[in-house]
């Protein structure tokens, strides 16, 4: 892993762990029921082409990306699994098709789009309805329920593999009810296209935590996403996860101060005793979030934890190291196994998807 570390900073990604997390969710699980792994957004920063190889392995059923891009990336990489693609733009119509990509239909306007052309092109295509039952987001509402059925009439070549919806807040207590309500509105509504069909598409609609929190609504797929990356945001089986990702850095100057010294642009950390500093890194063009500033992140250095001091730059981060036994070229750890992901997104008042998104392409990742 060292031989690989060209830049200071390096994700490593422990696909052992991810297995280890992937077979997790399967105990939850009834053999027939399928798993679609979500590896959009560069597989939650993991890396999606090795991240969608290890899945192939493990016998994933689905892949889904967002964008379209991001499946023709997948199909180059030699990724054969089915891809669904949730957010494609009507100018990518020809990409679907030529990378065998799945997309998502939401409204009736782009289903009729894509019929066209489809039509036009005398070929089929394998679409995914998504049906809106409160996430207001993308998809078909109950009163688009009658020009559905129409439209899937007219455009029989377009062939409804599966029927899903997503939930608002499948991790929360507090919208249980509201889980409930949008499950069983799912329910009705894919019951409802299903009449109308004479082939029965998948239906879906758990997410990591509606995976724990829901199981008995498993139905025929669920859609794996953060849980798989390590994160149980439910709060319900935290100890069983795996952390997948280490993301390290190593110390690039070991500087002493003196009380009232003032670090970095802007002056903003200041020296409160005499002491040590240590410049790393790693900064927010690596995805080192500028809100970790002045105290708010701290990292580890041989266990120990060291704050940060002043403002993280764009390449770097200076951190305070008084009284920890530290030289530089030694090694840093952001986050990883024992330092919770939750809690170092809460400090900078956001969410784990956020900061494991955030690290940039210019960061290594390692497989191991
Ligand atoms: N399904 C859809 C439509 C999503 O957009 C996402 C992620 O945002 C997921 C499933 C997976 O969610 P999670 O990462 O919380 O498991």
């Amino acid at each position: 892993i060292l031989q690989q570390r060209i830049h200071g900073t390096t994700l490593e990604i422990n696909l052992n762990s991810l297995t280890h997390n992937y077979n997790f969710y399967k105990t939850k699980l009834l053999p027939m029921t399928k798993v679609m792994v979500m590896v959009k957004a560069f597989a939650y920063g993991g890396g999606a082409a090795e991240i969608a190889n290890h899945l192939q392995q493990l016998k994933a059923d689905y892949l889904a990306v967002a964008y379209t891009d991001e499946g023709v990336a997948l199909r180059n990489e030699g990724i054969k699994l089915p891809i669904m693609v949730l957010n494609p733009v009507q100018e990518s119509f020809f990409q679907l098709e030529k990378f065998n990509l799945e997309p998502v239909v939401y409204s009736p306007q782009f289903f009729e789009q894509l019929g066209k052309y489809c039509k036009s092109q005398g070929s089929g295509m394998k679409i995914h309805l998504d049906l809106d039952t409160g996430m207001h987001r993308l998809g078909f509402e109950p009163k688009h329920l009658k020009r559905l059925e129409e439209l899937i009439h007219e455009f029989p070549d377009l062939k409804i593999e599966s029927v899903y919806t997503h939930l608002a807040g499948a991790d929360e207590e507090e919208h249980h009810n509201f889980t409930l309500h949008q499950l069983e509105t799912f329910l009705m509504m894919s019951q409802k296209l299903s009449d109308k069909l004479n082939y029965s598409p998948l239906r879906h609609a758990l997410n990591s935590a509606g995976i724990v929190r829901f199981p008995e609504y498993q139905m025929d797929m669920v859609r794996l996403g953060i849980g798989l990356y390590g994160v149980e945001v439910s709060g319900k089986y935290d100890a069983h996860l795996r952390s997948i990702s280490t993301l390290k850095t190593t110390i690039s100057q070991i500087k002493r101060l003196d009380l009232g010294d003032t670090i970095g642009y802007g002056r903003k950390g200041v020296m409160k005793t005499d002491g040590q500093i240590a410049t790393i890194a790693i900064g927010y063009a690596d995805g080192y979030d500028r809100r970790f500033s002045n105290g708010k992140g701290f990292v580890e250095i041989h266990g120990q934890k060291a704050p940060v001091i002043g403002n993280v730059c764009m390449d770097m981060t200076m951190i305070d190291i008084t009284g920890i036994d530290a030289k530089e070229g030694d090694e840093v750890i952001i986050y990883g196994p024992g330092i919770s992901l939750k809690e170092l997104a809460n400090r900078i008042g956001t969410i784990p998807y956020e900061l494991l998104t955030n690290i940039s392409s210019r960061v290594k990742r390692v497989y191991y």
